[in-house]
């Protein structure tokens, strides 16, 4: 068995995996990088109408043979989760690789589709995978195990071939609503004692102490909600479904009615029955606002017919802006608000705190001042803390560590004297 980190050995974005045995070549996720060669964002516009040959030219995607261009075919696509730095690439893979990916995330792909501008994959492209049931692929048995992390539907994956075995951990966190996931995880793992992991290492290196967690972030919402005296804007991505929860319970703990928009109506469709979400529709008091944007540019009869009776338009938010928690995004201040946001309103900001410095939040927040409103940030990391990265590894109890996912490769190896940081494009047997 063999692995190459074709991007994402020394970079959080971009992540391209490749593990090799027997003749069998399977990529784990085709990621968009996200900053570029000085570490600026990366902009993806940039990748529009532009051939392979002049993007792999530019370094947007990984030079991995007959994955995007010409070369032997890999046998399979492997993806962790829906986030762009792991599925952004996929629609310039070539159309006869099969994904395997979970319903999970296929669903939050076609939401991310149908309302955030990300590009479609064609239905047959798409096969299932389900968390703890093993499948052959060539060589290889492959095993996808759940994990929590910031959007739903996110898996490791074990690859097990000549008699040698990898853990591709994906992105993941121990302070999310699932903690008990990554404990099934190591109970499923340690006993094996794995020849490598490739191990997310995000905040490795970043001198940042444990945080919060996600339910001490639902009590922190709840706090700032019940000191709100007008309307209250919520700024999350309603991909990350424990985070729409920690919202929607505030909100009800609070004693306000939650609104989602119809981005947010359309997640909650489809994880209803897995999830504790309830479906938009049946639950009393969340109601639906169909923003003006959506209501313009989208088909949303399906979405709306479900809806029915739990729509509500923006005059009765308006007419009592107390008893109302609205999801919200920078572009219905304009859209929806005529320009200006309502007196007095909290907008709650639950995202990385570096989007803050891009022009439309720079906005958002000189818009929310003039309105007489605040703008409070809330927020806890998707990716995994230091500390429990260092106790999780421990316990997983690999014969070598390889960091991924991470500007701070070095920084395993003053955790763990098995870590063997690699180059991108470097090829290395596990033995
Ligand atoms: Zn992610």
């Amino acid at each position: 068995m063999d692995v190459t980190i074709h991007r994402g050995s020394k970079e959080i974005g971009g992540s391209c995996v490749e593990v090799s045995a027997g003749g069998t070549r399977l990529i784990l996720d085709v990621g968009l990088p996200l900053v570029d060669e000085d570490r600026e964002p990366f902009d993806a516009r940039t990748t529009k109408n532009k051939s392979v040959e002049e993007l792999i030219a530019a370094k947007v995607i990984p030079n991995v043979p007959g994955l995007f261009g010409d070369g032997p075919r890999p046998d399979a696509i492997l993806l962790s989760h829906s986030h762009i730095d792991h599925a952004g690439l996929l629609h310039l893979t070539n159309p006869e690789i099969p994904i395997h990916a979970t319903k999970g995330a296929s669903q939050m792909m076609l939401a991310g589709d149908l309302f955030a501008n990300q590009e479609r994959l064609p239905k047959e492209r798409h096969h299932r995978v389900f968390p703890g049931r093993p499948f052959t692929v060539g060589a290889f048995t492959v095993t996808p195990f759940s994990v929590d992390h910031s959007t739903f539907g996110c898996v490791a994956y074990l690859l097990e071939a000549d008699g040698k075995s990898l853990l591709y951990s994906g992105d993941l966190r121990w302070h999310g609503r699932k903690p008990e996931m990554l404990q099934n995880l190591v109970g499923s793992i340690a006993p094996r004692k794995i020849d490598a992991l490739v191990m997310e290492g995000t905040h490795v290196g970043s001198g940042r102490g444990k945080g919060k967690n996600e339910y001490e972030l639902e009590a922190e919402i709840l706090a700032t909600i019940r000191e709100a005296k007008k309307l209250v804007l919520a700024s999350f991505s309603p991909q990350d479904v424990d985070r729409l929860l920690s919202y929607m319970n505030a909100t009800r703990d609070a004693g306000r009615v939650f609104v989602a928009d119809a981005y947010t109506a359309f997640v909650m469709h489809l994880v209803a029955g897995d999830t504790e979400v309830p479906r938009p529709g049946e639950a009393d008091p969340v109601r639906i606002y169909f923003n003006a944007t959506f209501q313009k540019k989208r088909n949303l009869q399906t979405v709306a017919e479900k809806i029915g009776k739990s729509r509500i338009e923006l005059d009765e938010i308006l007419q009592s802006p107390e008893r109302f928690v609205m999801v919200f995004r920078p572009s219905m201040t304009r859209h929806d608000f005529g320009g200006r946001l309502p007196a007095g309103c909290r907008c709650i900001y639950s995202a990385w705190r570096g989007y803050l410095e891009k022009p439309d939040w720079m906005e958002c927040q000189k818009q929310v001042a003039e309105a007489g409103g605040d703008f409070v940030p809330r927020h806890t990391s998707g990716h995994i803390y230091e500390e429990d990265l260092v106790d999780l590894v421990t316990k997983l109890n690999p014969k070598r560590v390889i960091p991924i996912h991470t500007f701070e490769p070095g920084g395993f190896s003053r955790h763990f004297p098995n870590a063997t940081p690699l180059n991108d494009g470097e090829r290395s047997p596990i033995e």
